[in-house]
């Protein structure tokens, strides 16, 4: 794994490097042989922490440690040798590892994995933006160092507001690296006909948030790898109790996981999982093999966008039920959308559990309740789809504004996937510094509510947004 010329070998070096490896063979084999076995629930709750390793390394500790140290120290100067040429499993330095991070790796690497008959691993990253330039930056890299070449990428038009500024602005105005927008991604067309020699990646986000886009993941991969291309897909508005855009093909998921994974709302995470031996047309071994582990270890390392091990334990903890919330917020969503059909100051209402909405049946196609089918409450595969949705006010932006401003118990927040139901405008938040042309290929007209539902009962919900659009139109 090191881009230098690696560490010399010597006997007290290869000591280290064989007890290592034993220890790597068992952990393997426990992750064969047991935890890949368990359902979806069980690994949410205990990832690859077990009883045994609490109680070899971490003083029987029920809950993953939380080292707030900066670094580890070694026995001697081989262990050390070993460590920091990367030969032998080590936290080093809290930048680069730490017990908490790991922990929280291995967890997301399984939960996207789940399902999926190859292996996956992660590398964990200080928010949901550091998360998708991480992703993007390892395949924009000169192929020949010497000289100048054109680079692009293709990206989902309808996306967070962040990734079309870090797309748009930092990447194309900045770098020059052309970002090549899809304005309809269910248009396979459309893709095929923006890739050309200097294509390094494609980028969808799904569904996208707030306006719900949504795409054919394994038509839109099989299209990448015809072209020797990765996909790398952002499903942080489905998390992988519903979606797991990897075992469709994608060879990459970003996630940020400051949002449903972490539903409390404690702090700002994010994470990239990738399928080991993914598919592109860069010649970097480390990077094809094992790209989480390859991010983590070279240019993140570098760059430093790392997580805090604090934030990595809150966020597992809000981990553990995280199949059980998806499903009651999308239940309340669903109640919530339907309500919102019916009344006569709302416009229209884009959610993708409503029959009528365009991209219903595609949505159906992908978006699971994982293990329902092995659940006593359902004991059949059941569609859901996640707690954002949004409307459009009758009345344009004044009265979306004054409905807006008389909501009660819905905060008013730009945030996203709370256990506490959150609403926002895009145009004059999330989707803001974009401009009106930025906003209109995004799709986000001034009246445009976002609205994710949390965990109230969605009677309390639907009651507080009823009273807010009487106001409408009074003096
Ligand atoms: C919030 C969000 C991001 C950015 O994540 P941060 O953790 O806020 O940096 C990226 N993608 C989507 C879909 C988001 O909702």
């Amino acid at each position: 794994m090191a881009d230098d010329d690696g560490v010399q070998i010597t006997p007290g070096v290869q000591r280290y490097v064989d007890t290592n490896n034993a220890y790597l063979a068992k952990r393997d084999k426990y992750i064969r042989e047991v935890v890949k076995k368990w359902k979806f629930d069980t690994i949410a709750v205990h990832g690859l922490y077990s009883v045994n390793e609490a109680i070899e390394d971490y003083q029987g500790s029920i809950i993953e440690p939380v080292f707030m140290s900066s670094s580890q120290a070694y026995r001697d100067s081989d262990e050390m040798a070993a460590a920091l040429g990367y030969l032998i499993p080590t936290w080093c330095y809290s930048r680069i590892a730490n017990p908490s991070t790991y922990y929280y790796e291995w967890t997301l690497a399984l939960l996207e994995g789940y399902g999926f008959d190859g292996e996956t691993s992660c590398c964990s990253t200080s928010s949901g933006m550091a998360a998708i330039m991480t992703a993007v930056q390892p395949f924009l890299v000169l192929k020949r160092k010497d000289v100048f070449q054109p680079r692009n990428f293709l990206a989902t038009a309808q996306c967070y507001g962040g990734t079309f500024q870090q797309f748009n602005v930092r990447l194309m105005e900045e770098r020059n690296v052309e970002c090549r927008w899809i304005q309809d991604p269910t248009n396979i067309d459309e893709w095929a006909s923006k890739i050309d020699e200097n294509t390094r990646f494609l980028y969808g986000e799904l569904p996208s948030n707030p306006g719900q886009g949504f795409f054919d993941i394994k038509e839109v991969a099989d299209l990448a790898h015809s072209h020797g291309l990765p996909l790398i897909c952002d499903s942080t508005v489905a998390t992988p109790a519903l979606l797991r855009p990897i075992s469709h093909g994608a060879d990459i998921v970003v996630q940020s996981a400051t949002k449903t994974l972490t539903s409390s709302g404690f702090g700002v995470c994010g994470a990239v999982i990738a399928r080991k031996d993914l598919v592109t047309n860069l010649d970097i071994d480390a990077l094809k093999k094992d790209f989480a582990l390859y991010i983590k270890y070279l240019p993140n390392r570098d760059y430093g966008p790392n997580l805090h091990p604090m934030q990595a334990v809150m966020t597992l903890n809000d981990m553990r039920t995280l199949r059980s919330k998806v499903d009651l917020m999308s239940r309340n969503t669903e109640k919530v959308a339907e309500f919102l059909t019916k009344h006569p100051r709302i416009a229209g209402v884009q959610y993708l559990g409503l029959p009528d909405h365009p991209l219903h049946e595609l949505a159906s196609k992908y978006m699971w309740l994982v293990d329902a089918e092995h659940d006593d409450q359902y004991g059949k595969p059941i569609n859901r789809y996640g707690h954002l949705m949004s409307f459009t006010v009758d009345g344009g932006e004044e009265a979306t504004r004054t409905f807006f401003d008389h909501l009660e118990r819905i905060w008013r927040a730009t945030d996203l996937g709370r256990i506490k139901s959150v609403a926002t405008i895009p145009a004059i938040s999330t989707h803001q510094q974009q401009g009106e042309m930025g906003r209109e290929l995004a799709g986000i007209p001034p009246n445009m509510v976002r609205l994710c539902v949390g965990g109230e009962h969605p009677d309390d919900t639907i009651a507080d947004i009823d009273q807010a659009l009487s106001y409408i139109g009074k003096k």
